[in-house]
Formats: C-alpha cells, sequence, structure tokens
C-alpha cells in the first residue's frame, strides 16, 4: 500500500509561540489527559461541511466514515518504523468557516433535529444568524469566528481499541469494493457491476461517472442490458 503525506511537522503544543493559535488550543483542549512525552497528531481536512451525527435519509454515513479513516491512518502510520504513538486525529471541514446560505439551512434543520453536536448558544448572534430566512439579494450572515471554529473542528480520540473498530468495518467495505472488481473482470459493462450511490448531492456532483453513471439520469447506456 502506498499514499502521500501532504504535510508533517513537529511542535511543542505548550509552546508560548503556539498560545494564540486557536486551532492548536482547541486540539489540546479536546485531547485525553495521560499523554506519552511524545506523540503525533493526524489531522485531515475535508472540503465539506461538518457532517450530521445521523445520516438523512438513505445517505452515507459521513460522520463515521471519517473517523474509520482517521483511525485507519493512525493504524499505518504506527505500523511505520519509529513511529510515535498516534493519540488523537483531528478533521477539520473547511466550508464551515464561510457557511453558504444552503450550509445555514442544512445547519438550522439539523439543530432542530438534533442531529448535530455542536450548536449556537440560543439567543446567541450566531443563533439568530442560522434562523435569517435566504435573501437572494443579500450575502449570507456572518457567524462569529469561535462558532465557525467549533463547527469546523472535529477531534477524535485514537486508541488500540478505536483502531480495531474501525478496521473491521473498513474491512466490510474493502469486501464490496473486491466483489465490484471480481464481477468486473467476468463483464464488459462496469457501470453495471459498481453499485452506485447517489444520495450525496456533493458527491455526485464531484464525480467524473456522472455524465455516464445510469442513477444521475435513470437510464442504462445502449450498450448495458437493461436487466444487467
Ligand atoms: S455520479 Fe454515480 S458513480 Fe458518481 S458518485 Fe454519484 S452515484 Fe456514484
Amino acid at each position: 500500500m502506498a499514499g502521500v503525506v501532504d504535510v508533517i511537522t513537529e511542535i511543542q503544543l505548550d509552546s508560548p509561540t503556539l498560545a494564540a493559535n486557536r486551532i492548536v488550543s482547541a486540539i489540546v483542549d479536546a485531547l485525553p489527559s495521560a499523554l506519552p512525552p511524545r506523540f503525533e497528531v493526524i489531522v485531515d481536512y475535508k472540503g465539506m461541511r461538518r457532517p450530521p451525527l445521523q445520516p438523512m435519509g438513505k445517505a452515507l454515513d459521513y460522520w463515521s466514515i471519517y473517523e474509520w479513516q482517521l483511525q485507519t491512518y493512525a493504524r499505518l502510520r504506527e505500523v511505520q518504523p519509529n513511529a510515535r504513538p498516534v493519540i488523537a486525529g483531528a478533521l477539520l471541514f473547511l466550508n464551515e468557516l464561510s457557511p453558504t446560505w444552503a450550509d445555514l439551512s442544512e445547519l438550522r434543520r439539523e439543530t432542530d433535529k438534533r442531529r448535530t453536536d455542536v450548536t449556537a448558544e440560543p439567543g446567541s448572534s450566531d443563533a439568530q444568524a442560522i434562523c435569517t430566512r435566504k435573501r437572494a439579494d443579500q450575502a449570507p450572515p456572518t457567524l462569529s469566528f469561535e462558532f465557525r471554529l467549533r463547527r469546523a473542528l472535529r477531534v477524535i480520540p485514537v486508541s488500540k481499541d478505536s483502531i480495531a473498530f474501525a478496521a473491521e468495518s473498513f474491512d466490510n467495505v474493502v469486501l464490496d469494493i473486491e466483489l465490484a472488481r471480481a464481477r468486473e473482470r467476468s463483464s464488459p459493462h462496469i457501470l453495471t457491476e459498481w453499485p452506485n450511490n447517489p444520495t450525496d448531492e456533493a458527491t455526485c456532483v464531484a464525480c467524473d461517472w456522472k455524465t455516464i453513471c445510469p442513477a444521475q439520469d435513470g437510464q442504462m447506456p445502449a450498450n448495458v442490458p437493461a436487466e444487467a
């Protein structure tokens, strides 16, 4: 298995030069209390908003999926020579730093249904901004930086148990992939042998297959049998 790590850095979390860094402070606040002398934290960023705790309808459970992904990164890191223990992972959901009208609407809905873990204080200016209804002639209201940062950052503890659980969950996903790959080998119709899942609009928008995906126009390409 091979992969690319974007950045590796080494810092002293209690260094005075980082005292004003609010991302570092937020990560430190979320770390477990008993820490080894030297350790690693994996940071991953996503070009999306913070996922809900439970998905709506048939949407994928990105809350769990990204947690498993981080735990898997931690496992891969720990088996490298001379690696230090990974004690946590931090996810940064970048869209939370500049929410759109659609993001505010989703947040309002998730707050009402108690599907998100970071909500605005009732009566606060952030809560009022989230309740603002869309005006086509106006930019969305600006939320406080503290609230946006809390929404953007999720720190996930890493332990042997959490890594083992994530590995088992990912095994099921890998099994689905291997089965589809095996079917594809014995069939000329790749589009029918791989399951599609159009429940997440943002993923479909970014997908290279969307122009030929049966789930997008509801039709099989002409060279694919309808019953396949
Ligand atoms: S466009 Fe089709 S293949 Fe691409 S993500 Fe959506 S459902 Fe999956």
